[in-house]
């Protein structure tokens, strides 16, 4: 089984994937690529959040064309998506788009093939290859083993004109078909894997799903990118991808926040001080434990792995760090001496 650090690596712009045990984390644009405006304000706040690379769709030669434009105000490499029109390739990759999302088997025109891999190999593009379960041929079955199959049949196309500069996706809905694929594939090819449960649902139902399908991989050591599909705003993919690292081990610069479940014991309004300081953490990079806890009575010791927090009583609250008591606050300069530890630490 190759791990993520033994795949052969790739590089799209400047990041690489693969060969390493750093994993990136990707998403996707849902405006129209063509409005450049909107495209270029979505991938900022996605930049801003911790999005390292970011793929955008290409349905037409006007998006393709766009990519150009687009490129010159963001930051990250930028990957085309493209589905059966090797001529929106083509456009895409002279627009300077750092990789390709492109089924060659989709493509019939063999010479468009050949001009899309000589240019791809000049301009040193990869190429995603992506299998979806819900979208094999018809002359496959549906099984973990048929997608394996179907990505063989993409990669020879590229392997015959000895491109190899690869990454390969298997994506189900279903969290378990996911990791029997990803699994496989890890046995089967030396590239790099695109992680991602695809058509995963809302925030909730999908942060469950990519994290039972990705958590499991990751912690195998499998996969070298990862994507989380949510049908929301796509910066919410970017914090669980980002949440979802840190719990793996595989992220420090992501903060960890520990909050009680709150119960009879409680003294204050805590609820909504959890909810500023997730809000907060977001944007912060730093490997540092809070705490908000609810009660003095079990909170430092139940936290005592924070590095700082706070157990609110009922007229004030304690400050702790590392599970020792440090002064007592008043509660409504919870938020303020947290940020202040934070910044400091
Ligand atoms: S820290 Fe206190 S309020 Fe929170 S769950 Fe534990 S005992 Fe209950």
């Amino acid at each position: 089984m190759k791990k993520r650090t033994e795949t052969r690596p790739i590089k799209v712009g400047d990041i690489q994937i693969g060969g390493q045990n750093k994993v990136i984390i990707q998403s996707m644009t849902n405006t129209k690529t063509k409005d450049v405006e909107a495209t270029v304000q979505q991938i900022l706040r996605l930049e801003e959040v911790g999005c390292e690379i970011i793929r955008v769709a290409v349905l037409d030669l006007e998006d393709a064309k766009a990519i150009k434009e687009i490129k010159k105000h963001i930051h990250i490499p930028l990957v085309s998506d493209i589905h059966f029109n090797p001529d929106f390739a083509i456009e895409a990759i002279k627009s300077g788009t750092d990789k390709i999302r492109l089924n060659p088997g989709n493509i019939e025109n063999e010479e468009k093939i050949k001009e899309i891999v000589t240019l791809c190999k000049e301009r040193h593009v990869p190429i995603r290859i992506g299998i979806n379960a819900g979208s094999l041929n018809k002359k496959y079955e549906h099984s973990e083993e048929s997608m394996i199959a179907s990505a063989k049949d993409h990669l020879r196309i590229l392997e015959a004109l000895d491109f190899h500069d690869v990454a390969l996706s298997f994506k189900s809905s279903d969290p378990i078909e996911c990791i029997k694929a990803y699994r496989l594939a890890a046995e089967t090819f030396p590239y790099p894997l695109h992680l991602g449960v695809t058509e995963a649902g809302g925030l909730l139902n999908s942060s469950i799903k990519s994290s039972v399908a990705l958590g499991n991989l990751l912690l195998d050591g499998i996969g070298d990118t990862i994507r989380i599909s949510i049908s929301d705003d796509p910066i919410e993919e970017v914090k669980v991808a980002k949440k979802l690292l840190r719990v793996c081990g595989l992220r420090n610069d992501v903060p960890n926040l520990i909050s009680c479940p709150t119960c009879g014991r409680i003294q204050y309004n805590m609820l909504p001080i959890v909810k500023q300081m997730e809000d907060y953490l977001e944007k912060v990079n730093k490997n540092v434990t809070v705490a908000i806890m609810g009660c003095p009575v079990n909170g430092p010791q139940e936290a005592k792995r924070a590095d700082v927090g706070v157990a609110g009583g009922k007229d004030s609250a304690i400050l702790f760090k590392k599970g020792q008591i440090v002064t007592t606050i008043p509660q409504d300069k919870i938020m303020e001496t947290l940020i202040k530890e934070i910044e400091e630490f």
